[in-house]
């Protein structure tokens, strides 16, 4: 692989890493709180279970994702493709880190230093879970977050719980 082929690659992976927020953001707004409301509602609901209906959602993203990567490398060759199956898996594990363990605590861990940036998109989602119902909800992003969801006082909702 020669160093064009390198950088393009790199510029295909955040590409497709940042383009996936947009897939995430609709899929939420019209998927999630449309049609499949069903296997999101488990999500939105006070429980003490380890898993959710709505977990299912992780398992058929990765599905697409799972297939790009074995046509790309045991079909065809092509780095391109493979970069675009590289840039959605690393949204994934954004996806994990941040939304499953930062905001819902599903694994309790926390970073100690907390920039601004991270204060807006968690207290964002904190905001879309302030809801329990299907309509009415705002903020369906994940990775970015309208400046109006700056919090003027941060502070971490300690359980589970709370978050849903
Ligand atoms: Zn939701
Ligand atoms: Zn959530
Ligand atoms: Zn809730």
């Amino acid at each position: 692989m020669n160093l064009l082929t390198l950088i393009l690659c790199s510029l295909i992976i955040a590409g497709t890493f940042l383009l996936w927020e947009f897939v995430a953001w609709l899929t939420h707004k019209y998927v999630m709180h449309g049609v499949l409301w069903r296997w999101h509602k488990s999500h939105h609901t006070v429980h003490g279970h380890a898993l959710e209906r709505n977990d299912l959602f992780a398992l058929v993203f990765s599905l697409p994702c799972i297939g790009l990567f074995y046509y790309a490398s045991q079909v065809v060759f092509n780095p391109y493709l493979l970069a675009v199956a590289t840039g959605i898996f690393c949204y994934g594990l954004f996806y994990v880190v941040f939304h499953d363990i930062l905001v819902h605590q599903r694994i309790r861990w926390r970073p100690e230093k907390r920039s601004k940036y991270l204060q807006r998109i968690i207290h964002a989602h904190y905001i879309h879970h302030s809801k329990h119902s299907r309509e009415g909800c705002e903020a369906f992003g994940f990775l970015i977050a309208s400046k109006k969801y700056e919090p003027k006082d941060f502070t971490y909702k300690q359980e589970r719980q709370e978050t849903q």
